[in-house]
């Protein structure tokens, strides 16, 4: 480390060591409304520009822990983009090769970046875990095939099932909070994609103070809310928001049941992802939308004067396409503010 005095100003070995540390941001709309202090931790800011880099490290870490990567095996993972995006990363610094397959239907940006980080990617067809030809089966079965015929191996991350992801956020991500806040977290809100981030932040905040709220904010087309409101795996309606949502209790989310559950829509979220770029200076992706209605929600909840805390999962740069094309929003009914329409303004 470096000679810094002030210890946020030490330089870092690598780019590895620069995951994680995020700020925690007071927002200001969402805070005036609810009466509550609402935060959002800026995980957009991490060197992958997710939350997931996060995982990505813990999971590798814990691989060579194990013995089970080797010097230019390969990691291979189902990802919708950001897990990968962040072992893509973790694999370069540590001399591993990356393959990720990927369900078509997710953002061009994303495959794009996923490219340039120097994965090879496998594009699969969208169709549900139950299907063999789910995108987490055919990374399954590609990492037994790469393993059998690469002398330096193969490594599937196994981001659903692998608990080294909930143990990053377990060990990091909730102390994070935790310390930012001086211990007065009231609550703690997020969606679930693997459910690392939520019951990894869950266990470590519970651990220090057993009272702290936590929430599910799920999107509509998940079977969660249904699973911790009525116990059925029951999923209706469907999002365009990527990387969250689940039909299954994954390994992630055994043993974790939340104090509450919210179900939020699009349309909700996408207002408060516009209402953010605009009035608050932060560009974000659909999931944080999810993130912030949901900590609205639990704010609600719990009343006015309560401090809780939420995920900045991602930018917006990696949506431009989609959340952020009216064309997009316009065939989806989608509520498309006339901002994102304006062409640019002549010289005054
Ligand atoms: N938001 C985005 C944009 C994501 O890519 C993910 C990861 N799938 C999540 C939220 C959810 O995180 P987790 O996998 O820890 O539940």
């Amino acid at each position: 480390m470096g000679m810094a005095t002030n210890p946020d100003h030490a330089t870092r070995p690598d780019v590895l060591a620069a995951i994680g540390n995020t700020p925690l941001i007071r927002l200001r709309r969402a805070s005036e409304e609810t009466g509550c202090t609402i935060l959002g931790k800026a995980e957009f800011l991490n060197p992958g520009l997710s939350v997931k880099d996060r995982a990505a490290r813990a999971i590798v870490e814990d691989a060579e822990a194990r013995g089970l990567i080797r010097p230019g095996g390969t990691i291979v993972e189902g990802t919708a983009g950001n897990t990968g995006i962040g072992l893509a990363l973790v694999a370069s610094v540590r001399g591993y090769r990356t393959v990720i397959v990927i369900p078509v239907t997710q953002s061009e940006e994303k495959k794009q970046t996923l490219r340039l980080a120097g994965a090879r990617l496998v594009e699969v067809p969208a169709v549900p875990f139950s299907n063999p030809d789910n995108y987490v089966h055919v990374a399954r079965r590609l990492a037994e095939r790469i393993a059998a015929e690469d002398p330096a191996g193969a490594f599937f991350a196994d981001q659903f099932d692998n608990v080294a992801n909930r143990g990053a956020h377990e060990a990091h991500t909730g102390p994070e909070i935790w310390d930012q806040t001086g211990g007065t977290v009231d609550g703690f809100v997020c969606a679930a994609g693997t459910g690392g981030t939520l019951a990894g932040t869950a266990a470590a905040l519970r651990a220090k103070n057993p009272k702290v709220a936590i929430a599910l904010a799920d999107p509509e087309g998940s079977a969660l809310y249904a699973h911790y409101t009525t116990g059925t795996l029951n999923a209706e309606g469907s999002s365009i928001t990527e990387g969250i949502g689940q039909g299954r209790i994954t390994k992630n989310l055994e043993g974790f049941t939340p104090d509450h559950a919210f179900r939020i829509g699009d349309t909700e979220a996408l207002d408060i992802v516009f209402g953010l770029m605009r009035a608050e200076g932060l560009s974000l992706g659909g999931s944080s939308g999810i993130n912030v209605a949901g900590a609205i929600r639990l704010a609600r909840a719990l009343g006015p004067g309560h401090t809780i805390a939420t995920i900045l999962c991602d930018g917006a740069a990696r949506y431009a396409s989609k959340l952020f094309n009216p064309a997009f929003l316009r065939e989806r009914n989608l509520p498309s503010p006339d901002w994102l329409d304006r062409p640019a303004d002549p010289l005054p």
